[in-house]
């Protein structure tokens, strides 16, 4: 049956395409973060041309000729000027502390020398190598940090909501990481927020790529309680499960208004220099004492991207289940796009890998979100899209895969 005839799930188009250079289909969401209004947000996908080529291929082809320009502006835009003495850094989605942290902190200390404040949103749960690799970023790499650990008990609650009402159990996380930077800055008088990839290289509209700063707006929320996290009200949460406002402080962005009185902007560093993944990862092996891990991810074939939480992995085995897109789509479609590989290997790669079920932290996953394995199936089931999966006997099946 065609998949134009199958019920779409999410407002995903009906028809699934793969990008004819990278690996990427259309059903990969613009926004990972489902901040306001969950439902508006899961519509928008990812563009494709007319050529069949996706909006994060065509921005990455453009910019490579771009790239030495905007080097060249970071050292004399006047907004560094104004906060050369001291400028905040976060990191980029989803690893805190990760290669990522490391090689935009230490590039803009030691290239640019500027005297950054790093800020650490912790992981659900560290792993003991991204542990060891959060202190090396610090002890070997020499930094200024604050690592921020919100409420366990609330975190692990929103983070069971966002699992069970959006499939998205790294929703509140998300939320918590883009606005820390922000936050933080606001309290320590630092005008200069860096985060280090842009969101949209990896498929925000592709207008976004071409401006260097998040829009204050992202930040802004008229009133806090009808915020949803985990797709559930702040309000609703307060009335269910015993809570305060106060307890969702982190959660609740500073204004728009308040970040321009206190002069912040926040920008991206991948903006202004060539972003690889790879080269990242070497860059911190050399500077800040950053390791790999000994086994490659589940889901994926890496052994050095988002290797800090323990529940990582379940991020993506999400997408995979909403959107027929695991780890090792986006991992192969960035090294596509960056030329480690050509696009014959990253097929292999996603079909080698990108289905395969993180077992190994599969307990600890149900123990944090306090959930048993048939309450967890039977959420991970309802979120199956009829034109994406079809069940063969017990067996669930992907109709469409990449080739
Ligand atoms: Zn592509």
């Amino acid at each position: 049956m065609p998949s134009t005839n199958l019920e779409a799930f999410f407002g995903l188009p009906a028809d699934v395409v793969f990008c004819k250079n990278c690996v990427i289909s259309n059903q990969r969401p613009r926004s990972t973060v489902e901040f306001k209004h969950a439902t508006d947000e899961r519509k928008a996908t990812i563009g494709f041309g007319a050529d069949g080529i996706c909006e994060a291929c065509t921005y990455h082809l453009k910019r490579n000729t771009r790239s030495a320009g905007r080097t060249a502006r970071i050292s004399w835009s006047p907004c560094w000027t104004s906060s050369a003495a001291s400028a905040a850094m976060t990191w980029s989605s989803p690893a805190p502390g990760g290669k990522d942290s490391a090689f935009t902190s230490h590039v803009l200390k030691y290239r640019y020398g500027m005297n950054p404040l790093t800020v650490t949103w912790a992981p659900h749960a560290y792993t003991e190598i991204g542990w060891k690799n959060f202190e090396n970023w610090i002890h070997v790499g020499g930094h200024d940090n604050i690592l921020f650990t919100p409420n366990g008990r609330l975190h692990r609650l929103l983070t069971r909501l966002a699992f069970k009402n959006l499939l998205h159990p790294f929703q509140p996380f998300i939320v918590g990481q883009r606005i820390i930077g922000p936050r933080m800055a606001e309290r320590f008088g630092v005008e200069l927020v860096m985060y280090g990839e842009n969101q949209a290289e990896y498929g925000n509209a592709s207008s976004e790529n071409y401006i260097p700063t998040m829009d204050r707006k992202f930040f802004s929320t008229d009133d806090p309680t009808e915020m949803l996290l985990g797709g559930v009200k702040i309000a609703d949460i307060i009335r269910d499960h015993g809570y305060t406002l106060n307890d969702f402080e982190p959660y609740i962005p500073p204004s728009a208004q308040s970040l321009t009185d206190a002069g912040v902007e926040v920008h991206y560093l991948g903006y202004y220099l060539k972003w690889d993944p790879q080269e990242c990862y070497y860059y911190a092996s050399e500077h800040t004492g950053f390791r790999a891990n000994t086994e490659r991810t589940p889901g994926t074939y890496s052994k050095y991207s988002s290797i800090d939480d323990k529940i990582d992995m379940f991020h993506y085995f999400t997408t995979l289940i909403k959107f027929g897109i695991g780890r090792a789509t986006y991992d192969a479609a960035q090294e596509v796009r960056n030329g480690k590989i050509t696009r014959d290997e990253a097929v292999k790669l996603v079909q080698l890998y990108d289905q395969e079920f993180p077992a190994k932290f599969f307990d600890y996953f149900l123990e944090y979100i306090d959930m048993s394995p048939e309450e967890f199936w039977q959420t991970v089931d309802s979120f199956r899209s009829p034109h994406l999966w079809v069940k063969e006997g017990d067996q669930w099946r992907l109709r469409h895969q990449v080739t």
